[in-house]
């Protein structure tokens, strides 16, 4: 299967293209790294008694951070300008595309390296260097193997999550000649020695920014592989890609995030880079792209503006009971889970994708983990409102009118009672239907899964059983009273008498 017809095709949510992903015996990989995770988070946050006061504090920042932006962007902008630094705004993917391959052109760019950035992902920037005939190389390890593999990534923090290091090893054999190893240590010094050259060769480097400080003009980037901090110092040009939301206002809260995002992200105390760009250094250029690409649709909409919050940590995904079972991919767009089904459908519109805001069980875990307290449950529930009453796939007639019947349905116990009696007479149907002639809905639920079966009479005429016995029961004891005990022991006595 290959994820290229996946990228904003509209979030297919479990759809036949998505096959195999997200059946239950699918993404093992997934389910384990992201169980392991979980827990691993668990601990190290249970450890910290002011964890929660740290979740306050980090909320309320970047809560004043969103609703100051329009002020933040521009301090950021004047003070990193002011030390060497270009920068660049870009409405949509393809002006920030463009504005790249702008630069390359420029400085005569044959050779790209680049650190993780979702901005990247985003803008779908590795196509576009292809069609302009530039040499793009991704340095973070886990974007290096599904480059490799001709993928996208899972995953918005670990992006080969789904992945075993077996798969890893026969990757690398395939790829580059490689013995086959399933050594972790083994298969990231493979990776190493080839990276390696790919830094002194190249023209330009880039990455993405995990905060930029307004009060500072500074990009910070946090990474554990030390390939940020080479593709950015060692190539001549640095284009660093920066997603609106990414403001802090001073340099002085940095610290509570920079221990909030290695604890969750990646279960560390803190990462092992932390890189704080300040301007361009001496003799070498700095661009930075400051990328809208629908955020600035979020901040319209007074519910949904929390979700610019986020720092991308990816502890909603790990704990997400729908995105273990079915992966990354399954979502349809770079950012999947709990925090892409909030932030999708704005990005992309609601037409293609208004039915990820459904892709969820709404148990609320997510909210929970959350380090910066996005109220994600809340969002999707505003979301799923808005995907029924506006144009988008959730609204379509035939929904309606399921609603609308069910509505009617549950509005009576007559109603209800025809309701579950044609109910279970429709699953006796289905059930005796091949699976071959199921369809749409139906058929995206039976793939993967066997019907249930009924389990014995319904609730209400188990209910009436119970009501008629208590009252036969009373019935009796009024017309024989006492000698009611005297009758059951006869009764059992006959029973008894009667067994061979
Ligand atoms: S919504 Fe919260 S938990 Fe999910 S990625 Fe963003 S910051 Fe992390």
């Amino acid at each position: 299967m290959t994820t290229e017809n996946l990228h904003l095709e509209g979030a297919p949510f479990l759809k036949e293209q998505n096959r195999g992903l997200y059946e239950p015996a699918g993404p093992k990989a997934t389910y384990e790294a992201a169980v392991r995770s979980t827990e691993n988070n668990r601990e190290i946050t249970d450890a910290i008694p002011y964890w929660q006061d740290w979740r306050n504090a980090a909320e309320q920042i970047k809560t004043f951070a969103v609703a100051n932006l329009d002020k933040l962007l521009v301090q950021f902008e004047q003070n990193i300008t002011a030390r060497g630094a270009t920068v660049l705004w870009a409405e949509t993917a393809e002006e920030a595309n463009r504005l790249v391959l702008d630069i390359a052109r420029r400085h005569n760019v044959k050779t790209v390296v680049k650190g993780k950035s979702m901005v990247s992902e985003e803008m779908e920037l590795n196509h576009a260097f292809q069609s302009a005939g530039i040499r793009a190389m991704e340095t973070d390890l886990g974007e290096y193997i599904v480059q490799l593999a001709g993928q996208r990534p899972t995953h918005i923090v670990t992006p080969a999550l789904h992945l075993s290091a077996e798969d890893v090893g026969k990757l690398f054999e395939e790829k580059l000649g490689e013995p086959f190893s399933a050594e972790h240590e083994h298969l990231t010094n493979i990776a190493r020695r080839h990276l390696r050259e790919e830094y002194l060769k190249a023209d330009m480097g880039m990455s993405g920014c995990n905060f930029a400080v307004a009060d500072t003009g500074t990009l910070a980037v946090v990474e554990n592989e030390g390939n940020v901090g080479l593709s950015t110092s060692t190539p001549p040009v640095h284009v660093a890609l920066v997603g609106i939301e990414k403001m802090l206002p001073s340099i002085d809260y940095l610290p509570v995030f920079l221990n909030l995002l290695a604890r969750v992200g990646t279960g560390q105390k803190l990462t092992s880079y932390t890189h704080l760009i300040h301007g361009a250094t001496p003799g070498k250029e700095l661009y930075v792209i400051l990328l809208d690409n629908g955020r600035t649709k979020i901040l319209q909409d007074p519910a949904a503006r929390k979700a610019l919050t986020c720092i991308r940590c990816g502890m909603c995904l790990n704990v997400c009971p729908v995105y273990r079972r079915v992966g990354g991919w399954a979502y349809g767009w770079v950012y999947p889970g709990p925090i892409g089904s909030i932030i999708t459908p704005h990005l992309v519109g609601l037409k293609q994708a208004g039915t990820l805001p459904f892709a969820s069980s709404l148990c609320g875990a997510c909210s929970e983990v959350c380090p910066v307290k996005v109220d994600i449950s809340h969002q999707l529930v505003h979301l799923r409102h808005r995907a029924v009453n506006e144009p988008s796939p959730a609204n379509s007639l035939i929904d309606r009118i399921t609603w609308n019947v069910w509505a009617w349905a549950m509005c009576g116990p007559v109603r209800y009672s025809l309701a579950a009696w044609a109910m279970r007479v429709g699953m006796r149907i289905i059930g005796l239907v091949p699976r071959s002639l199921h369809v749409d809905k139906l058929r995206a639920w039976t793939r993967g899964r066997e019907l249930p079966p009924l389990s014995g009479p319904a609730f209400r005429t188990r209910w009436m059983r119970r009501r008629t016995d208590r009252k036969v029961a009373e019935l009796r004891k009024d017309v024989c009273g006492s000698c009611c005990a005297a009758c059951g022991l006869a009764k059992q006595k006959k029973n008894e008498s009667n067994r061979p």
